[in-house]
This record gives C-alpha cells, structure tokens and sequence, in this order.
C-alpha cells in the first residue's frame, strides 16, 4: 500500500513471480496485495458472430491517404458485447482507422464508416481544461460520475480519489490517463474507441484498467476497438482482433475482425515467434527461439497456442 507499508519477499522463480504478481497474492506471506487478479480465458470465441447478440453492426472496405501513406480496411463486422483489439507495428494505421470509426476523418471515395454513436479516447491526451479534474468530471460525465455503481467499477479501481482535486493540466502521463480512461467510459455511446489504454501506465494499473475496461464493456453490452501494444493486455481483452499487415508509413492493411486465435496466429507468424499458455493462470508465454515447442509449433502453424 503506497505510503501505508510494504512487503518484500524473497525471491521467486520468473514464472513464480509473474503468476504471483498477476494473482495480486503472495501465497507465502497469505497476503493479498491487490484485489484484482488477472487470470486469461480458455475457450476460444467462436469465429461466428452468435446469434443471441442484439445488435449488427457493419463498415465498408475503405481505403485512406494521407501524405505518402496509404491504408486500405478491409470491410468488417461486428456486435456489442464484444472487444476488438487492434494488432499492428506503428505507424500501420490504427489510429486512423480508430478516427475513421469515430467520424472524425472521412475514407477517399464513396465508401464510408456508417454513423455510429462513440465515445473516443484519443492516443494523445493535450487536456486544455482549466479546472480541477472533479470539475472536469462534473461537465463532461456528470451522470456516470454521480453514479454509485460507476463509482465502484471504474472510478475507484482507477484511484481517481488521489487526484480528483487537482487542476488538469498539472496532471501526469499516467494520471491523466487514468482521467481520460475514466471521461470516456462515462459517457453514453454504442461503441467505445479507446487508443492506447495502457502507454503511460505501471504494470500495476495495466492490470486494474484492463479490469474495468472489460467489465464494463460486457456487463453493459457495448462494443470496444482498443489499440493494445502489450501482449498481456490484448490477450486479456480481446475477443476478436485486427491485424495490420504492410510497411509502416508506406502501405498498410487492416485485416477484417477475426478470432484472438486465428488473428494472434497471423500477427506471431509475422513476428515469428511462438507461444504457450502458462498452466496456472493461462497466460501466454514466450517459447523460447528454436526450442522444441517452438520448433514443433511452428511446423504445425500454432503460434499462438497449441490446441488440443
Ligand atoms: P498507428 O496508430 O498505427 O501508429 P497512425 O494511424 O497514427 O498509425 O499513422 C499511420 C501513418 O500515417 C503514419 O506513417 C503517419 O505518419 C501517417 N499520418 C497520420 N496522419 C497523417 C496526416 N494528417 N498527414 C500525413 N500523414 C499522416
Ligand atoms: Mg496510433
């Protein structure tokens, strides 16, 4: 507890500790340090969109131009209930395909995103407001804010408390992070676009926002695009992902929605590196180059994980 007491174990194997840091328990000292654990799913999303979801949503194949870049989206669709992580190197173009899907840019020649009602947090956060950040919330969420039960799923985890009384633009990287995951759950919307959740933030607080991002996108059944870099991260959000493919700056594709398995497989074969799952906890793990796991999963296409 920062600024309450601390506790040092003794060393841990990496796999040990990972687990260990990811349960937010140590098992020797019975000591819990965090309440949020992160443990990652084990069926796979059906590559079918079901049935039991309410509503359909679709875009066009697209193409953009900007400067000496070019993107082409390949059409997709999607439903709520669901989070789409978008996979790419920078500067293959989720970003704009993110601003495309908030209405903010227009695709070259006829074919657009339908209208759609999103809330949009952007990659780069130049808050300009003069206030404090329980003034901010005031004018911008008030509903969501006054809401005890948006108070307790995303609010607190996201230790808000420790600077609601501070003027926005004194906020730091992270803290202002944590406001602008906070400004764009609050507000109503279909489909959440959320950039780059986790850049700014400790591993620790990676953890909590992923927590609360899912949460609350299944439990009200909307719609999230999430720009993910770290691994864990997107394993643990995604249910389908976007894979980009081309060279950066130059010519870039955004492959369809497709499964976390299939879509990781691709992304991985483009990177050539293998996973496993860890047994505990399930999360993926680095096979390390050329042993006989990531030979064998490779000879057989199974970079991300093995299936049974
Ligand atoms: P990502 O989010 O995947 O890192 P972006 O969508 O931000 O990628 O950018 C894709 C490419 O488009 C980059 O090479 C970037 O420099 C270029 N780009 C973005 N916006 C503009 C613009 N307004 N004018 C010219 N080039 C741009
Ligand atoms: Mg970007």
């Amino acid at each position: 507890m920062p600024s309450v007491y601390g506790v040092v174990t003794l060393p841990f194997s990496v796999r040990e500790g990972i687990n260990i840091f990811l349960d937010g328990k140590v098992p020797t000292e019975n000591l819990r340090f965090r309440e949020e654990s992160l443990t990652f799913k084990i069926a796979e999303q059906a590559e079918e969109v079901s049935m039991d979801k309410n509503r359909q949503y679709k875009y066009p194949t697209m193409a953009k131009q900007l400067g000496d870049f070019k993107l082409t989206v390949h059409g997709g669709q999607f439903t709520d209930a669901e989070i789409i992580v978008m996979l790419g190197q920078n500067g293959t173009g989720k970003t704009t395909f993110i601003r495309l899907l908030a209405g903010l840019m227009k695709a070259d020649g006829d074919q657009q995103v339908p209208e759609l009602n999103v809330s949009y947090k952007p990659q780069k956060i130049a808050p300009k407001f003069q206030g404090t950040v329980r003034m901010l919330f005031i004018k911008k969420i008030k509903a969501a804010f006054l809401n005890p039960q948006f108070q307790t799923d995303v609010v607190k985890p996201l230790n808000i408390e420790s600077i609601i009384d501070q003027e926005v633009t004194h906020l730091s990287g992270g803290e202002l992070q944590r406001v602008a995951i906070v400004l764009c759950l609050g507000q109503p919307a279909d489909i959440y676009l959320i950039d780059e959740p986790s850049a700014y933030l400790d591993s620790e607080q990676r953890i909590i926002a992923a927590k609360v991002i899912k949460r609350y996108i299944i439990h009200f059944k909307r719609t999230a695009f999430i720009v993910e870099h770290d691994f864990i991260m997107a394993t643990y959000l995604a249910d389908r992902v976007v894979v980009y493919e081309g060279i950066p700056s130059v010519d870039a594709v955004a492959n369809s929605p497709q499964s976390l398995l299939t879509g990781m497989n691709k992304f991985l074969a483009s990177l050539e590196i293998t996973f496993r799952r860890d047994p505990t906890n399930f999360r993926p793990r680095i096979n390390k180059m050329d042993s006989q796991l990531d030979q064998e999963q490779k000879l057989s296409g199974n970079y991300f994980f093995l299936e049974h």
